[in-house]
Order: C-alpha cells, then structure tokens, then sequence
C-alpha cells in the first residue's frame, strides 16, 4: 500500500481526518465483510478511536452501508 508498509511501528501512522474521511468507506466495506479493517488501513482505528468527528461519520456511513442490500 505504502513504502512504509512493514516498516510502521506499534503505534502505526499518523492519519489525519482528511485521511481517514477518504478511507473510510473502505474501512467500514472491509469490517462489513468481516474482515480486519486495521490490517488494510492501519491507523484508522486509531485515528477513530481519538477523533469524535470521525467516529460519528464511522458510525453514520457503517449504518448507511449496513442498509444497503447486496
Ligand atoms: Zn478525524
């Protein structure tokens, strides 16, 4: 995914709002389909866990996609 990948620390990148807004779709794809989000965008969860802001746009898209049929 990166040049960086494999060389992150524990605490993997920082990313930032703009980041995780552009991620996030895919983040919550990847959770609805029951995988492991974190391992294909690593510091999102992170991110989400310290941003409020992100944390209801999560919430608000992963109830948008979990609607959608298919
Ligand atoms: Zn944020």
């Amino acid at each position: 995914m990166s040049l960086f990948d494999g060389l992150l620390g524990p605490e993997g990148p920082e990313v930032g709002c703009d980041d995780c807004f552009a991620d996030l779709d895919r983040y919550v794809e990847l959770e609805l389909a029951g995988q492991d989000p974190d391992a294909h965008l690593p510091g999102l969860r992170a991110h989400l866990a310290g941003c409020q802001a992100c944390r209801e746009e999560h919430a608000s898209l992963r109830a948008l996609l979990a609607d959608e049929p298919g």
